[in-house]
């Protein structure tokens, strides 16, 4: 068996009714909380109501930032740590979807260091130190796994670009994963979250870093997702396929904490950080069906099983036949849950491919694909993926 390591240092609290112990847990990290979440709106204010109550009852003094944006700007994280830093807040909550839950990860690191979030990121030499605030994640989505991952993605307008804090410090100390706050999330929002789950499942499982810790984890997030994410698409008030979901998100995030994403990934962080408009789960969507066939041939036995778990008939056929039809699979599941997308159906430019292709290479992630790109290859499956 191959070596490997395996860490999850978050706090996981999972089931039903659990937000009633948000104030319980930040009354353990801290006195002064900063509550980290987009504007109020019909669905989500009662959410944000219940949270400040249990804060106010367990003693904690909370200062509400309401300036999430999706996909997370430089400067909305900006503004929450000025109001960390008026707060004097000792401890950042972060509810709502990965927005909410990232730009809270980043509001810590900007809170408590010298420049903005964006002189944080993965490459860069200076990293977050201990003096990064302790982090609650509540997750609303199912979802970016944030609420369990290492990971704060922030966008650069100015720049163009999306990139990553990636260190331990980020971490949430403690996440809350309460499937009843997930029931109000919008068909398309639960489509594409939902299918950021199966992203993060099987680009773990076709990971360099896949362990047989992940895999078995990975296998059963693609299980949840194959039967409960067409279910719960279609009925968002189903509080098994939610909580089934819920859990995937869970199993998926430990995933890509401990192996990671490969190309769709670094392809989709381009698509957002250049069209901040495209939501990450249509971002991986609409380069799926021509990665799928464009990497199969080099992870035959991984993609044989993810076709098998979606469609049993493959169980009879061959490795190659199974793993040939998985990319059919995920045809099917894109087109059932709504997703089946171009990139013209989401208002990329044709004339600007080239620069889009350019930056999906920016990221390192495609380097973990199988199959390697080349920027002739990433040129292809943009234009493919095109117009279909
Ligand atoms: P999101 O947080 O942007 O939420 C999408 C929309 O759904 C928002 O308008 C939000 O207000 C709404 N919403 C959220 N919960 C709701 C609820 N319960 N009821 C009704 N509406 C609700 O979307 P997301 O996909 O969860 O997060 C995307 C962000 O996370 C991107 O920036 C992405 O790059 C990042 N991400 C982070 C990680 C990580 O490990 N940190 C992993 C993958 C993606």
């Amino acid at each position: 068996m191959k070596n490997f390591n395996y860490y999850q240092p978050t706090e996981i609290r999972f089931g039903c009714g659990r937000l009633s112990e948000a104030g319980e847990v930040a009354a353990k990290l801290g006195k002064r909380c900063l509550l980290v979440t987009v504007p109020a709106f019909a669905a989500l204010e009662p959410v944000f109501d219940k949270v400040k109550a249990s804060l106010a009852d367990a003693g904690v003094e909370v200062a509400h930032f309401d300036g999430v944006v999706p996909n997370p700007t430089t400067e909305s994280i900006t503004a929450g740590a000025k109001a960390a830093k008026a707060h004097k807040a000792d401890v950042v909550l972060g509810l709502g979807g990965g927005s909410s839950m990232d730009s809270a990860k980043a509001i810590a690191v900007e809170a408590s260091h010298k420049g903005t979030c964006w002189d944080y990121l993965w490459f860069s030499e200076t990293q977050p130190t201990e003096k990064t605030l302790p982090v609650i994640a509540v997750t609303t989505t199912s979802g970016t796994g944030s609420h369990v991952t290492q990971v704060a993605v922030v966008t650069n307008t100015e720049k163009r670009d999306k990139s990553a804090i990636y260190n331990p410090i980020v971490y949430p100390r403690v996440s809350i994963v309460d499937p009843e706050l997930m029931v109000t999330v919008p068909e398309h929002v639960t489509a594409s979250t939902g299918f950021d789950v199966f992203c993060h499942a099987f680009e773990t499982y076709i990971h360099p870093n896949a362990s047989p810790y992940t895999d078995i984890i990975a296998e059963e997030a693609i299980r949840l997702v194959a039967k409960y994410l067409p279910v719960v698409v279609k009925d968002g008030a189903n509080i098994e396929a939610r909580t089934a979901m819920a859990w995937a998100d869970t199993l998926a995030g430990l995933c890509i904490a401990n192996a990671g994403v490969t190309l769709p990934h670094g392809m989709g962080m381009a698509i957002g950080g250049m069209y901040p408009h495209v939501m990450h789960g249509e971002a991986l969507a609409v380069t799926y069906p021509d990665f799928m066939r464009y990497t199969y041939r080099s992870a035959l036995k991984q993609f044989a099983t993810v076709g098998r778990i979606f469609n049993s008939a493959l169980e009879s056929e061959s490795d190659e036949t199974a793993a040939e039809k998985s990319c059919e699979e995920i045809d099917r599941l894109l087109k059932e849950i709504g997703m089946w997308l171009t990139l013209d159906g989401l208002k990329v430019p044709e004339d600007e491919l080239p620069q889009l292709a350019e930056q999906c290479l920016v990221l390192p992630d495609y380097k973990s694909n199988p199959k390697v790109a080349t920027p002739d290859d990433v040129s292809e499956i943009l234009k493919s993926s095109y117009r279909r």
